[in-house]
């Protein structure tokens, strides 16, 4: 199956110029050909989209979500990390957490990710075979990590199989579905003694997949962190030798320079959540200096449950402008860098590096943006995206070669009977829709 996307104005990826009177091509899952409308190819059997008013980009990648969370949603909110952790969320999932609460509030995301523009998500859970089949019958690339934590845990009843369990979570889905990689999700070194976070990375590495955990996220964690010894977070995992390419670290908010100079050299990579930060009062990371000493910075939004939404263009929105605030310096993180962040460097800390970018030989995971509306009239520059664009702005999302979502209907599954199924686990959930008004 070949899509020609004719008369198109396209942004491939970020530091690019935007090109006019452009055609591209996909043919299957892959980007195929693209060149100037003046050289539009002769192809008989292909789904012609006709892109005139709309701007052609990359996919947005979510680089760090709990897909399931959407059932919790607003159920504590104006709380710090600690006890919306402790008091709130973790008996919410001791209660609420099931493989079918997994797979139908995982699919909800996905509507909400295939309506705002995203077509890849690193997801981070447990029944994590429930989240990869929900995604993938959503028709939605992802990243699938396995929980990890030495308590019990819903899909995990005896915390000393945890790590058994994750093993054989990725020998059911490596190279099994070209949309779902499997992934290790050590939930963080305040859940996981070093012993577990060594087994994690471990077999990670043995698998080959990728590495993933919370750090340093609030100020008061190296008084939670399971045998730490009189240094900082970030320490402590290079002491257990868990810094690495292969290591993607979410969140950290409170690194010293030392810190800094150590995760540099140590090659791991660097997931933001600027609004999950800002909502639970945790801190403010050193983006603007981690990206100069060259660290992989990606971005994602976190549970909606902390944020309270998925939308990637109000993600890179807030990245750019916190820094800016935080620094006293409109030049700290520019728009050019919130792009990246959400594009090419998640594509590159997720391992998938046919993504990220609009160029032959990538992966056909694009979406359509509609440039006729007020707030993107006149469209000048790609800043724009970042700071005057929302999801709702999408009109059309393809991934791998597939329309998911046309002219702003989702077309891989019903959102309507996703939507009832989760109201009708909603309703189990004190609080959530028997709050009154
Ligand atoms: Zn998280």
């Amino acid at each position: 199956m070949q899509t020609l996307f004719t008369n198109c104005t396209i942004f491939t990826g970020p530091g690019e110029p935007l090109l006019h009177d452009r055609y591209l091509v996909t043919s299957g899952s892959t980007i195929t050909a693209l060149g100037t409308t003046a050289d539009l190819p002769d192809l008989q059997d292909a789904k012609i989209i006709d892109c005139s008013g709309k701007l052609l980009m990359p996919g947005l990648i979510n680089g760090h979500n709990h897909c399931a969370m959407t059932l919790f949603r607003g159920l504590a909110d104006d709380l710090d990390l600690s006890t919306w952790l402790h008091h709130h969320i973790f008996p919410a999932e001791k209660a609420h957490v099931s493989r079918e609460m997994t797979y139908w509030c995982t699919r909800l995301a996905a509507a909400e990710m295939i309506l705002s523009g995203t077509t890849c998500v690193a997801d981070a859970y447990f029944f994590s075979g429930e989240s990869a089949r929900a995604l993938r019958d959503c028709g939605m690339r992802a990243v699938v990590g396995h929980g990890v934590v030495d308590f019990p845990a819903p899909s995990v009843p005896d915390p000393k199989k945890n790590i058994e369990t994750v093993a054989r979570f990725i020998d059911e889905w490596q190279d099994i579905d070209p949309l779902i990689t499997p992934a290790v999700f050590a939930h963080a070194p305040y859940t996981c003694s070093p012993a577990t976070l060594r087994k994690a990375k471990a077999l990670a590495d043995d698998r080959n997949v990728r590495f993933f955990t919370h750090l340093a996220e609030s100020r008061n964690e190296p008084e939670m962190i399971i045998g730490m010894q009189d240094t900082s977070p970030l320490r402590h995992l290079a002491g257990l030798d868990l810094l690495d390419s292969n290591s993607v670290l979410i969140h950290a908010v409170w690194l010293d320079d030392r810190d800094l100079e150590i995760l540099a050299e140590s090659g791991a990579h660097i997931v933001t959540c600027p609004q999950s930060n800002l909502k639970l009062a945790s801190g403010i990371a050193r983006i603007p200096e981690m990206i100069a000493r060259g660290i992989t910075v990606g971005v994602g939004t976190d549970g909606c449950a902390s944020n309270n939404g998925l939308d990637m263009f109000r993600e890179m929105d807030v990245l750019a402008k916190l820094h800016k605030l935080s620094t006293l310096d409109a030049t700290a993180l520019p728009a050019v860098d919130a792009l990246r962040a959400a594009t090419s460097a998640n594509a590159e800390l997720l391992g998938l590096s046919d993504l990220g970018r609009l160029q032959v030989g990538n992966k056909a995971d694009l979406i359509l943006i509609d440039l006729q509306i007020p707030r993107l009239t006149p469209f000048y520059n790609t800043d724009l995206l970042v700071y005057a664009a929302g999801g709702h702005d999408v009109h059309s999302t393809m991934i791998n070669g597939r329309m998911v979502m046309e002219n702003r209907k989702i077309l891989s599954f019903d959102l309507e009977e996703t939507v009832a199924r989760v109201q009708q686990i909603a309703a189990l959930v004190d609080g959530v829709i028997t709050r009154p008004a």
